[in-house]
């Protein structure tokens, strides 16, 4: 193809919500960006979601909040329901307040806004295959054109944004960043968005989205219930990964059959897709590379929210290569700061988050319809924990919980080890060394604590 350039202060691979947020902010720092998606660029945005965003990510970025076509509705937050549905824990927390949006308006506004901010160079149907390494950094990517050609791309920093199966992060030359992830820590979902007639039936809580727990129904990972409008639904089910080709069949016989009552409905979209739901990658950057949003596992690993991490990320990412670019020198040590900033950030939140998540996937219905009913586990701490990253139990509250638990005495003190090493957890990434040298030190750290629940959840199996 003729007329395009071929080399960039920063390219941004995927223009989903983190890429079209760090395109933006790359572009309005001054810097001479280069933006591409394999996608066309209509069907840019166009992604099996949720649709639901937190309204703080906005503001934080001073950007618009969602109006007009792209919002479907306000949510007043989020109720969470154990097994039996006897149990409805309200998460309310200006978090969790927000929006549920026309996923494709939502894409296509902020890939409009990152372009008009006078991007270098935008193209669509543009794939990266590989990155191009010039004395152990990566300085550029070898590309596909919509033409077919391929050809390089020449970049002092790449920032990968290509989701879930970035094919950078699997060819990535590095000691620091996980190339690939384990089968537990990603959840497969599948979602339909359901049209009734009005008159049939009104939505049940139109101002809250509803997350139902389930190990039966939903192994590994839960129910939802997401308000669209007055008259339609985002409903879907995620489960362990090995229930590749079950998934779309759980969601008919444990969610469809048993939420959609009724015998007139439209089905507006179908589809499936893969959340990673652990902590943060080790690291998120490395010579001449940043990865953000779902390339780097920056997803909240409790309800699989990672719009506006990804956004946050995309925001960093700019602002890191920006300084990294004024001192030219695009090593992981000067990338480093993108790194603290992530994991003393939302990285405390997920990690403590991940521990919780990884708990609650080996315990039974009955434990989980136990330790809602019992309030062992309450609404506040889990808004406390999503917030915080940690938890102020005072020892009246653990005493009061000793006696709600004295009948099932082991579950309480799996609970109270859990609540101990999510807050160590959380004051560890809290404290991420700034610097690279004390960082293996600090992982040691980390793979302790992860080493001493799993040795909880082992023992509670044998018992
Ligand atoms: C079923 C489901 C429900 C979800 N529900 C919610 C929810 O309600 N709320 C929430 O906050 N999050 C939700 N999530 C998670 C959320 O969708 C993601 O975390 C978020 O979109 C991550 O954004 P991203 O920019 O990292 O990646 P993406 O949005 O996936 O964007 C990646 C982009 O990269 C492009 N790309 C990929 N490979 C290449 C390549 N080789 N070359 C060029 N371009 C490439 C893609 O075309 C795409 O445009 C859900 C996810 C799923 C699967």
């Amino acid at each position: 193809m003729e007329n395009i350039q071929h080399s960039f202060d920063v390219i941004v691979v995927g223009a989903g919500t983190g890429g079209a947020i760090a395109a933006r902010f790359a572009t309005k720092n001054g810097l001479d960006v280069c933006l591409i998606d394999r996608k066309p660029r209509d069907q840019i945005g166009n992604k099996i979601c949720g649709d639901a965003v937190g309204n703080e990510i906005f503001g934080l970025l001073k950007i618009n909040h969602p109006k007009n076509e792209e919002l479907s509705c306000h949510i007043k937050g989020a109720k969470l329901y154990s097994p039996n549905l006897k149990k409805c824990l309200s998460l309310i927390d200006p978090k969790q307040t927000g929006y549920i949006v026309n996923r494709l308006e939502f894409g296509q506004r902020l890939l409009n806004e990152a372009v008009d901010t006078g991007i270098e160079q935008f193209l669509d149907k543009t794939m990266a295959l590989d990155l191009i390494y010039e004395s152990g950094t990566v300085a550029g990517l070898k590309v596909k054109l919509e033409n077919g050609e391929k050809t390089n791309f020449k970049a002092k920093i790449v920032i990968d944004a290509s989701g879930f199966y970035s094919p950078l992060r699997k060819q990535v030359k590095s000691s620091l960043i996980e190339k690939n992830l384990s089968r537990e820590d990603s959840i497969l979902c599948y979602r339909e968005i359901v049209e009734f007639s009005p008159k049939d039936l009104e939505v049940e809580d139109p101002e809250y989205i509803s997350i139902i727990i389930d190990q039966e129904k939903a192994p590994g990972g839960y129910i939802w219930y997401f308000p669209k409008n007055e008259s339609s639904v985002n409903i879907g089910l995620g489960a362990f990964m090995k229930y590749k080709g079950k998934v779309k069949e759980l969601y008919t016989k444990n969610v469809f059959k048993k939420y959609i009552k009724i015998s007139k409905y439209k089905i507006l979209s179908t589809g499936g897709g893969v959340v990673p739901v652990r902590r943060p990658l080790w690291s998120c950057a490395d010579n001449g590379i940043i990865l953000i949003g779902d390339s780097a596992c920056q997803v909240n690993p409790l309800h699989g929210g990672g719009i506006d991490p990804s956004m946050r990320a995309g925001y960093y990412a700019a602002n890191s290569a920006t300084s990294a670019i004024e001192k030219s020198d695009y090593s992981i040590n000067e990338l480093w700061g993108y790194n603290h900033r992530i994991m003393t950030g939302f990285g405390a939140e997920f990690a403590a988050l991940d521990l919780l998540r990884i708990v609650l996937q080996t315990l039974s219905n009955d434990d989980l319809n136990f330790g809602l009913e019992r309030d062992l586990l309450t609404g506040e701490e889990i808004v406390e924990l999503s917030s915080k990253g940690g938890l102020n139990l005072s020892l009246i509250n653990m005493a009061v919980k000793a006696i709600k638990g004295i009948s099932r005495p082991n579950l309480l003190l799996d609970l109270n080890f859990l609540r101990i090493k999510m807050n160590e957890i959380s004051k560890l990434y809290k404290n991420f060394p700034d610097r690279i040298n004390r960082f293996q030190e600090w992982k040691e750290k980390v793979i302790g604590i992860y080493d001493k629940v799993n040795k909880m959840i082992v023992g509670t199996k044998k018992k």
